[in-house]
């Protein structure tokens, strides 16, 4: 609620409105390392733009040859003209269309990189603050609604403009006057466009969110789809996707209507124009001096305008879709990074863990989620986090690694601020172990031998596995430590998922380990075995440890009990029992819960 609440403030203020031409422009330094075939793509338009006053200009000829009645010298040439008018219009529509794809697809690649490149780079907060389908939807649908604003409106831009001029520019020369006339009608034209063109902007921005509304309620219903049996709610499901499917198929017909609206209206406007110019046109005193030739191709070519200007007015809805996609990738592109002002550099940490009257809220979050934390924590020794769920530990925990910032009171390891170390140096000396395992789409080994560990020689890795307990049940697999887990590792059970992640800390060999419910998923009989693997591995680094189950952490040299975001009592677990206080009732409670 508090983060919705975070966004709904944020974005309208990310969203300065940049201009159309802005956008062009930054689009447009996306074409620049593309800029030869974009080249090449407009010399073929400019070839096909040529062919067509060519056409209108070889119709003159036919005319006036037939009407002069001196058809045979000319009865080779005309049709040989025809094919040479067709061949170099096939050429400059290949070169152009072929060109203008390549030039799109490269800015496509481009923007998903960067896109992507700066996912990575986000801090935690956003991550919270967006539902994952709108992401996704972002990376997918909106850039390839750039490309379709790319190709198809420079390309009906370019292809469409240059006939456009071309043909004119032939009226022109044959007759100036009429052309004039011609002219006239362009600025209504202009008219009906921009009206036109305003209208598509708005719809596609409520296209583009309603997509992203289809895609949320889908994800979630698929991420969630055993909740949604369990309690009943496919029907609520079905109704909100019906909703946002709804409100799509709305939106995409409002557009479709407009945009169908504005063909024949346009079509109208050159049937008028068309209409006026011939009743000029056979007016003795703006004519009279034309050859039949003359009068026929002028009129061709001012017939052959309709195609193009309809084009270039269908070309709008195309091109607002694509600025209302760039302004969402531009605002993704715009976001801050993580904050990575640190410079202080130790390649291995010690350990020392001191919080110094350490509060913190969460970014939006209206009340204080950590007050006051006063706790030391010695190199090598363990802490033990617990209290009720919502108390604070896992922000506790999150904080070290600098998933989001501390900016009231202190956390230092070995005497410096975590803020003053460089984020890459500070998490490359934690490892850290989650409820939720993330198994990536891989073989095991690349899961245990993840990220920075990647080149880790197999041997290492199998110690890494056997330590973490894992390595009979991966043995047992067909094809080992190669073996592939589906997405987010669904071939795996919960046990065997936790025990890589373990296996995956392990490796990592960092001085600072932190085990967030490590053992939730475990049975009591592998736990036993994972607790004998991780009390090894806590041995000689500092760990924060939150657990569930007490019995897990009663060797923790300092156990706190966190509540309300405040530590109420710490110390080692023979002197909190023997203080009678919150963790003796959380103790005894526990202890009675367990069957015996
Ligand atoms: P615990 O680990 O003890 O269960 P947490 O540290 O996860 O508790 O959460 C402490 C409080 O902070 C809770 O009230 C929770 O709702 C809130 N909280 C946790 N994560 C976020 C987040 N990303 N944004 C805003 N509030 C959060």
């Amino acid at each position: 609620m508090q983060d919705k609440e975070n966004i709904e403030t944020e974005i309208p203020l990310q969203k300065v409105p940049a201009s159309s031409v802005q956008i062009y422009f930054r689009l447009l330094g996306y074409v620049r390392s593309s800029w030869v075939y974009l080249l090449l793509s407009v010399i073929g338009y400019v070839i096909y733009a040529a062919m067509e006053p060519a056409l209108a200009a070889l119709l003159k000829h036919i005319v006036d040859i037939v009407s002069a009645g001196n058809i045979s010298e000319s009865r080779l040439l005309i049709p040989m003209a025809i094919l040479g008018v067709f061949i170099a219009r096939g050429v400059g529509t290949f070169l152009g269309n072929y060109f203008m794809a390549k030039v799109a697809n490269n800015v496509v690649f481009d923007l998903r990189t960067h896109m992507f490149n700066k996912l990575v780079l986000l801090p935690s907060s956003y991550y919270h603050s967006i539902p994952t389908g709108r992401l996704l939807a972002k990376l997918t649908y909106d850039t390839e609604q750039v490309i379709g604003s790319i190709t198809q409106a420079i390309r009906v831009l370019l292809r469409e403009g240059l006939t456009v001029v071309g043909l004119l520019g032939y009226m022109i020369y044959m007759n100036w006057r009429l052309s004039l006339l011609f002219l006239l009608v362009v600025p209504l034209i202009g008219l009906v466009v921009s009206y036109a063109s305003k209208r598509f902007r708005k719809l596609s921005t409520r296209i583009q969110n309603a997509m992203g509304g289809v895609t949320d309620v889908a994800s979630e219903a698929i991420k969630g789809h055993e909740v949604v049996k369990i309690f009943g709610g496919s029907e609520y499901e079905i109704e909100r996707f019906h909703k946002a499917a709804h409100e799509n198929r709305r939106s995409q017909l409002k557009m479709e209507m407009t945009k169908s609206l504005n063909i024949p209206i346009v079509q109208f406007i050159l049937a008028v124009m068309m209409a006026i110019l011939i009743w000029f046109a056979l007016s003795p005193s703006i004519s009279s001096h034309m050859s039949p030739g003359d009068f026929i191709a002028f009129l061709t070519a001012a017939g052959m305008l309709g195609k193009p200007i309809r084009q270039l007015t269908d070309v709008n809805s195309i091109l607002q879709k694509g600025i209302a996609a760039s302004y969402s990738i531009f605002d993704f592109l715009d976001l801050p990074e993580e904050v990575d002002k640190g410079q202080a550099t130790t390649t291995a940490f010690k350990g020392h863990i001191e919080w110094r009257d350490m509060s913190f809220k969460y970014p939006g979050a209206e009340k204080q989620t950590l007050t006051n934390i006063n706790l030391s924590l010695p190199a090598g020794k363990t802490l033990a986090l617990v209290g009720r769920s919502g108390s604070g530990k896992s922000t506790i925990a999150n904080l070290i690694a600098r998933f989001y910032d501390v900016d009231d009171g202190l956390l230092s390891i070995d005497g410096v601020a975590i803020n003053d170390y460089k984020l890459t140096e500070l998490r490359s000396n934690i490892a850290l172990v989650n409820q939720q395992v993330v198994l990536f789409n891989g073989t095991i080994r690349e899961n245990i031998a993840y990220g920075s560990l990647r080149d880790t020689a197999i041997e290492n890795v199998v110690e890494a596995a056997k330590a973490a307990n894992a390595w009979d049940f991966i043995q047992e697999l067909d094809h080992g430590l190669d073996t592939m887990v589906g997405e987010n590792g669904v071939l795996l059970s919960g046990g065997q998922r936790q025990r890589i992640a373990i296996a995956r800390a392990i490796l990592k060999n960092a001085p600072i380990l932190i085990l967030d419910e490590a053992t939730s998923a475990l049975d009591t009989e592998s736990e036993r075995a994972i607790q004998a693997a991780l009390d090894g591995l806590m041995a000689n680094r500092t760990t924060i440890a939150i657990a569930h189950r007490l019995s897990t952490i009663e060797n923790a040299d300092i156990i706190a009990v966190v509540d309300h975001g405040e530590i109420i009592e710490q110390g080692s677990h023979s002197e909190l029992l023997a203080k009678n206080g919150a963790y003796a009732q959380l103790h005894n409670q526990q202890f009675s819960e367990i069957p015996l």
